[in-house]
């Protein structure tokens, strides 16, 4: 491993939490920019324009296409950068920008203070089932074109705090998409840990279908773990109550790097990203073996 990577190792979550920082940042500045007539970026986690180039959330594009049955060219354009980082790197969109995972990771660190190790369970526990995650974005893509409601836009959580945010900061009104954001979070922080993006985001679940055998990944080399099934930190730390040690993480893992940055700083140094599928996910279409 070259010193860059055990650099990036090391440093990952103090990286991620920079960008997630600035991106909360972007989205006041942005409202504040274009108030005084700086319009360089323009836009919200459903649409954005930097100069010249326009992106688009992918979902908001699907939407688009399965409402009006055609396809709008530059609409279409604009949502495929998103969708190249997402098979290229995997869904750090939601580990590394949305500023709803920056919320639900807030809320979940509040449960762990107040709740302290019951809620941080160290066992080496089984991945889950995917068979909700999937049914979750039949269900919600059937009912988009049954009743040809733009759900998409509605549960969008990035879309709805960013464009909520310049309401705010413009008219300063809030519109009642706010109350399900607090929903969530609120329900998360009662009953369970990072229950929305884990099964119901549209966006999380879309951009995890952009993948293929050289998308990154979380890699385990099991001759380095010095974990054991009663005490797996990486499995500890991991928001979704993932195992990365096993296969099954798919679709759920982000790529937030939680894992790896603890077990590269602390542990056996068994756990990396690869661009390269191996070891413990090479049979992840056995996930259905798996118990929840
Ligand atoms: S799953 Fe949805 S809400 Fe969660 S981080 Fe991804 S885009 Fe954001
Ligand atoms: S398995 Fe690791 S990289 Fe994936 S979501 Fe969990 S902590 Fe993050």
């Amino acid at each position: 491993m070259s010193k860059f990577e055990q650099f990036l190792y090391r440093h990952l979550k103090l990286l991620r939490r920079s960008v997630q920082i600035a991106i909360l940042l972007l989205m006041i500045a942005i409202p504040i920019l274009n108030r005084h007539q700086i319009n360089f970026v323009i836009g919200t986690f459903y649409s954005i324009s930097i100069g010249h180039l326009d992106f688009a959330d992918p979902t908001i594009v699907l939407q688009t296409i399965l409402l009006h049955k055609s396809i709008y060219l530059p609409l279409l354009l604009a949502g495929i950068l998103p969708l190249i980082i997402a098979m290229i790197f995997g869904r750090i969109f939601c580990s590394w920008m949305c500023p709803f995972n920056a919320m639900a990771e807030f809320i979940y660190w509040l449960r762990y203070k107040i709740k302290g190790r019951k809620a941080r369970n160290l066992k080496e526990v089984p991945n889950p089932r995917q068979y909700p995650f999937w049914i979750s974005f039949g269900i919600s893509t059937s009912i988009l074109m049954v009743f040809g409601i733009p759900l998409f836009t509605y549960v969008s959580a990035p879309g709805i705090i960013s464009s909520q945010i310049a309401d705010l900061l413009f008219s300063s009104e809030l519109g009642l998409e706010v109350l399900l954001i607090f929903i969530i979070l609120l329900i998360e922080f009662l009953f369970s840990r990072r229950l929305w993006c884990k099964y119901f985001c549209p966006i999380g679940i879309f951009l995890s279908l952009f993948r293929y055998k050289h998308t990154m990944q979380v890699q385990f080399d099991e001759s380095k773990c010095i974990g054991n099934e009663k005490s797996s930190p990486c499995n500890a730390v991991c928001q979704f109550k993932l195992n990365p040690k096993k296969a099954g993480t798919f679709p759920f893992c982000h790529n937030c790097g939680d894992c790896v940055n603890i077990c590269q700083n602390k542990y056996g140094k068994a756990l990396s990203f690869s661009f390269h599928k191996k070891l413990n996910n090479q049979d992840e279409h056995k996930t259905t073996q798996n118990f929840s």
